[in-house]
């Protein structure tokens, strides 16, 4: 039988409903990748314990003849999802070895669904960054080398280790979250597949929060047909959300393979970003070609307010976070650094306990939000916000989709863009403006570099709309062909 670490999804779970072979087999499979691959440091807490107990007792539904859509399947969850008697960390020291008494109504879905877990999954600090840097577990390493280097790369982030995961066969598809676009860089980083659902597709509630107006989950996967099969299970009205669109889940699945004939795509002129290496240029060429010859029609569309996108997103973002991350006082949970009153035992745990890309950010958040400022910055952050979403509402009436590539380059090296934030901020350039309107966004690898790294193209979709770019996005991977993978050297 071929490597059971190596089957999609899709495949393990034919596999698992045709009985050759059982969920503790695959489960011990993975459980054993997981562990040869140590080195990568994807996963931050292993629940190998956890994850036979559940791929037992999915074995044992079979057996009583219940099917259920991930019945068996053993998955990865990033560590800003509370697990109930799980320890979760957001990869925050301040956090310390905070163990929820609660699930996230993401994992839930997926554990009512009869999928396994086997561990949560290192991001970035509090989902703050493009790298996986910021995490206090360290970095993740991307599975992919440079051809002929061994220099370590970053898988991206903030779901790096989720990417990560997927990429090197540590699980069949995990939970990520996405920001600014930490689904979909880490998605294009690894070749792998990630999609942003619209805002409220997917339950917030039992989330650690970053930036709550533009927070959302979803799937990192190997095919798109995965993300969809992972995606019909995370989403759904969850009334403990206020924010959670009462919405029907469509079966995402049933739009793989349709037609994608006379579906209008717009190619928005900003996004030829200056300096953009030539390869992701022709990539982004390659891809409008997959889809004229899939019969879609290309449209030039403008976004006037791109420009704006970045500079709106690094206010409101901290500004959220600044105020999301008030509770950390080392009262309620995590870490405690005494002092000797009260004032200096809440400075001391935030000292000691964030860190610094995270103090950064809540320095940023408190001077925006704060008197004087407030109307110089996070009110003029917020018109930007309307206006980028207002360049979308005017684009939908030419187009049904946009194309785009997902970042502006391939996977860079650990410690490359350490020391320059800002640097690290225009990684998100053509994903956080997806963000800001709230809209679904997809990343699908596409092809690789002259190094021989994978790099992606983007889907941009209305509000609820996901279908199309399954649609989309199915195109484009058949196209593509997208074998590559990276070699095995951890
Ligand atoms: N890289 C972006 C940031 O640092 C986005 C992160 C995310 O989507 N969680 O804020």
């Amino acid at each position: 039988m071929a490597d059971l670490t190596d089957l999609t999804l899709k495949a393990a779970l034919d596999g698992l409903a045709a009985r050759t072979f059982s969920s503790e087999e695959i489960t011990r499979a993975h459980i054993a990748a997981v562990e040869a691959a140590r080195p990568l440091n994807a996963y931050v807490l292993e629940t190998p314990d956890k994850a036979l107990d559940m791929a037992r007792a999915a074995d044992s539904r079979r057996a009583a003849g219940e099917t259920a859509p991930l019945l068996g399947a053993p998955l990865g969850v990033k560590d800003l999802f509370c697990t109930d008697g799980v320890r979760t960390t957001a990869c925050s020291n301040i956090l310390g070895n905070f163990v929820p008494t609660y699930e996230s109504t993401v994992t839930a879905n997926l554990w009512r669904d009869g999928a396994v877990m086997l561990g949560k999954l290192n991001l970035d600090q509090f989902a703050m960054g493009s790298s996986n840097e910021s995490s206090c577990f360290g970095p993740v390493v991307n599975p992919w080398r440079r051809a002929g280097s061994d220099v370590k790369l970053t898988p991206g982030g903030s779901s790096g280790g989720s990417a990560a995961a997927v990429a090197a066969r540590l699980c069949l598809g995990a939970t990520a979250t996405d920001t600014g676009g930490s689904i979909r860089q880490p998605a294009a980083f690894t070749g792998t597949v990630g999609i942003k659902p619209t805002y409220g597709r997917c339950s917030r509630w039992g989330i650690v929060a970053f930036a709550s107006s533009l927070d959302q989950a979803g799937p990192i996967a190997r095919t798109v047909e995965d993300a969809a099969i992972l995606l019909n299970s995370m989403a759904g009205h969850d009334p403990k959300d206020s924010t959670s669109l009462p919405a029907e889940t469509p079966d995402f699945s049933a739009f793989i393979g349709k037609s994608v004939k006379g579906l209008r795509i717009g190619v928005p002129r900003e996004y030829r970003a200056d300096g953009m290496p030539a390869e992701i240029d022709a990539l982004w060429e390659q891809g409008i070609a997959w889809l004229k010859d899939a019969g879609c029609e290309i449209v030039e569309v403008s976004l006037p307010h791109t420009k704006y996108a970045l500079p709106a997103y690094y206010i409101i973002a901290p500004a959220e976070a600044s105020s999301n991350l008030a509770r950390y006082d080392g009262m309620r949970f995590g870490l405690r650094a005494e002092g000797a009153n009260l004032i200096e035992t809440y400075e001391n745990t935030r000292a000691q306990g964030f860190g610094e890309e995270v103090k950064r950010r809540i320095l940023i958040g408190t001077y925006v939000l704060s008197a004087g400022y407030y109307d110089a910055y996070y009110l003029k952050a917020l018109k930007v916000r309307r206006r980028i979403a207002q360049d979308f509402d005017q684009a939908w009436e030419k187009v049904d989709a946009l194309l785009t590539p997902t970042a502006p380059s391939a996977a860079f090296a650990l410690g490359e863009n350490a020391d320059d934030p800002v640097a690290m901020y225009l990684n998100d350039i053509f994903t956080v403006t997806v963000n800001l309107a709230g809209l679904p966004g997809m990343s699908l690898p596409a092809g690789l570099d002259s190094a021989g790294l994978p790099l992606g193209l983007q889907l941009i979709g209305r509000a609820l709309d996901e279908g199309t770019l399954f649609s989309l996005g199915g195109a484009i991977e058949k196209a593509a062909n997208f074998q590559a993978r990276p070699q095995l050297w951890w």
